[in-house]
């Protein structure tokens, strides 16, 4: 099977031709001929940062956005700052407390917003589908709402950039969403967690705090053969942000330990029929 030289995409997630002798997939081939301009996308956040005196963290309490609540308290002093948690229903109590002590630690006013995505999760478990998308999409769309009813203008998120070239997002009714991590590497994020009282969850999938994601890569897996985080974690190691050896390991058939299963299965009422 061809491997991208570049990414870690290969046959079953992308077409790949040969170029000057070598394997290059369709989505690297893009990026060389338009490369994202990290110095341009950095200067553009910081000027972007400059006017934002008030803003909510979209805080899931995982690393990204562990970062994303460190850079926006401690470089660039936003002085009006609340870290908003959406609990969709599984996420891990650990990694809630994880959030809570961090959030403090930075003087930071915590919030947990409770919810019940069981209604995606059912579907895309079902389907063997991923969630995250359905997830992600509701997430924002209640951090936006309690944006405008409490009058904040500016969303902070821990998303990278991969697909896009600015770092930030309009929403609708005037709120900006504002991806801070736009180009960071992963041994910068690092270098800040080592600061923090962080304390990582051991959990499949490319999380700390979703109970959610190890069972429906694994399901996901067991359909089509491979992870739906791949082409992700491919734009990453294309843009330099993740290495190699940990996108591969990363990519591998997660094993979701038993105890992690059966919370999910209850939650979601479903026994979900698994290969084993
Ligand atoms: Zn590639």
């Amino acid at each position: 099977m061809l491997k991208c030289s570049l990414c870690v995409n290969d046959e079953r997630t992308a077409k790949i031709d040969i170029i000057d002798g070598k394997p290059i997939c369709r989505e690297c081939q893009v990026y060389l001929k338009h490369p994202v301009e990290g110095e341009r996308i950095r200067k553009e956040l910081d000027e972007l940062m400059k006017n934002v005196d008030k803003a909510i963290v979209a805080y899931s309490g995982g690393k990204d956005s562990v970062v994303a609540l460190y850079l926006a308290k401690e470089v660039y002093k936003v002085p009006e700052l609340e870290a908003v948690m959406i609990d969709h229903g599984l996420m891990a109590e650990e990694a809630i407390e994880n959030a809570r002590r961090i959030a403090e630690h930075l003087g930071v006013p915590f919030r947990v917003l409770r919810y019940d995505y069981s209604d995606i999760f059912r579907n895309a478990l079902l389907k063997g589908q991923s969630p995250c998308r359905a997830c992600s999409r509701r997430t924002m769309e209640k951090l936006r709402k309690y944006a405008i009813r409490k009058g904040y203008r500016y969303i902070i998120t821990g998303h990278e950039l991969p697909f896009g070239h600015h770092p930030y997002r309009l929403m609708s009714g005037g709120v900006i969403q504002i991806r801070l991590l736009s180009m960071m590497t992963e041994k910068e994020r690092f270098e800040i967690l080592k600061k923090l009282p962080f304390e990582f969850l051991e959990l499949p999938g490319y999380t700390t705090n979703c109970l959610v994601l190890g069972p429906a890569l694994e399901l996901y897996w067991e359909k089509h053969g491979h992870s739906f985080e791949h082409r992700r974690i491919a734009a990453l190691v294309r843009y330099g942000l993740m290495s190699r050896e940990r996108a591969e390991k990363e990519l591998q058939k997660p094993k979701v330990p038993e105890w992690q299963w059966e919370i999910v299965k209850k939650k979601l009422g479903i026994d979900f029929p698994r290969v084993p």
